[in-house]
């Protein structure tokens, strides 16, 4: 026997059991209920108009942070978590600036160990 809904929809008893969380969005105060098993933890998250509209400042990230932005993290919500990057993401974000600087025509490009030029 099939649950149904009062819309004619079928209900999945199953998913319909599973604890609900609510997620706001840091700028507007937006909320979105998602299912917990939804929810990408972060930080904080973002709902798409604000993440757009760019009026949102986000908290200040030192030296050796980094920030992680989860697209779709929370339904439509965008999720933000920032932290102290480990070794391997410092690297990255070097080897990122490098392409950028190199693709920007920036003079000064290095790479004096060959550590991730082969
Ligand atoms: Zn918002």
């Amino acid at each position: 026997m099939l649950n149904v809904n009062p819309l004619g929809r079928v209900i999945n008893a199953k998913k319909a059991r599973q604890p609900k969380t609510i997620v706001v969005c840091a700028s507007c105060g937006r909320t979105n209920t998602l299912r917990v098993s939804c929810v990408a933890q972060h930080d904080y998250y973002l709902c798409g108009p604000c993440d757009k509209n760019n009026a949102y400042i986000h908290p200040p990230r030192f030296d050796g942070m980094i920030r992680i932005i989860g697209l779709n993290a929370a339904g439509g919500f965008i999720g933000f978590t920032t932290r102290m990057a480990t070794e391997e993401e410092l690297e990255s974000v070097e080897r990122a600036k490098a392409i950028r600087g190199a693709a920007s025509g920036k003079l000064g490009f290095e790479d004096p160990d060959n550590h991730w030029i082969n």
